[in-house]
C-alpha cells in the first residue's frame, strides 16, 4: 500500500522537454512530437523510496506556459517542484528566475530541483557550466543534468525530490 503520494508541479519556458520529461518518466516513451491534450494531463508512477512505496504524481500543463496563465489548481497541494530550461534555448535559462518565484508565491517553499535539459545537444550549448551552477546556487536548488532523449537522469530528479519529501 501507498504510504506517500506526491504532487509534483514541472514549470519552464515552452519547448523545454516538460511533457517529454512526463511521458519517458511515466511511460518509458520519447517522441519528436508528443501530441498536446487540451487541458491538463495527468501521469503517476510509483517508486520505492527507504522500503515505501511512494506515488509520483504528476500534472502535465498543455502549453499554456506561453500565455503566462497556468492557472492556481495547477499548483495547488504541490509538494515538489521541477524548474525546467533547455540547454539549446537562452531564454528558457534566463526564465527560472521568475519561475521559482512563481512556484514560491503558490506553494510556499517546496523542495526544488533545476533541470538542465537536452544535454545531448551539450555542443550546441547556449549557456555554460558555470553561470548554470552559480544559478542553482543563487536560488539555493539542487542541479540535475538530464536528456530526456538518451533518457540520462530523468529518474534521478524524482528519486531526489520524493526522498527530500519523505525526510520531511
Ligand atoms: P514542453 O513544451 O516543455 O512540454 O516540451 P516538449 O516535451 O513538447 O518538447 C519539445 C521538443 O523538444 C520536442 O520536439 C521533444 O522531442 C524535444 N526534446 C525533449 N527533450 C529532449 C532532449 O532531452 N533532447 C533532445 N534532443 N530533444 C528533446
Ligand atoms: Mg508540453
Amino acid at each position: 500500500d501507498i504510504e506517500l503520494a506526491i504532487k509534483v508541479v514541472i514549470v519552464g519556458n515552452g519547448g523545454v522537454g516538460k511533457s517529454s520529461m512526463i511521458q519517458r518518466y511515466c511511460k518509458g516513451i520519447f517522441t519528436k512530437d508528443y501530441k498536446k491534450t487540451i487541458g491538463v494531463d495527468f501521469l503517476e508512477r510509483q517508486i520505492e523510496i527507504d522500503g515505501e512505496d511512494v506515488r509520483i504524481m504528476l500534472w502535465d500543463t498543455a502549453g499554456q506556459e506561453e500565455f503566462d496563465c497556468i492557472t492556481k489548481a495547477y499548483y495547488r497541494g504541490a509538494q515538489a517542484s521541477v524548474l525546467v530550461f533547455s540547454t539549446t534555448d537562452r531564454a528558457s535559462f534566463e526564465a527560472i528566475k521568475d519561475w521559482k518565484r512563481k512556484v514560491e508565491n503558490e506553494c510556499n517553499e517546496i523542495p526544488t530541483v533545476i533541470v538542465q535539459n537536452k544535454i545531448d545537444l551539450i555542443e550546441q550549448a547556449v549557456v555554460t557550466a558555470d553561470e548554470v551552477e552559480t544559478l542553482a546556487k543563487v536560488l539555493n536548488c539542487r542541479l540535475i543534468r538530464t536528456s530526456v532523449k538518451e533518457d540520462i537522469n530523468v529518474a534521478s530528479v524524482f528519486r531526489y525530490l520524493a526522498t527530500k519529501c519523505h525526510q520531511l
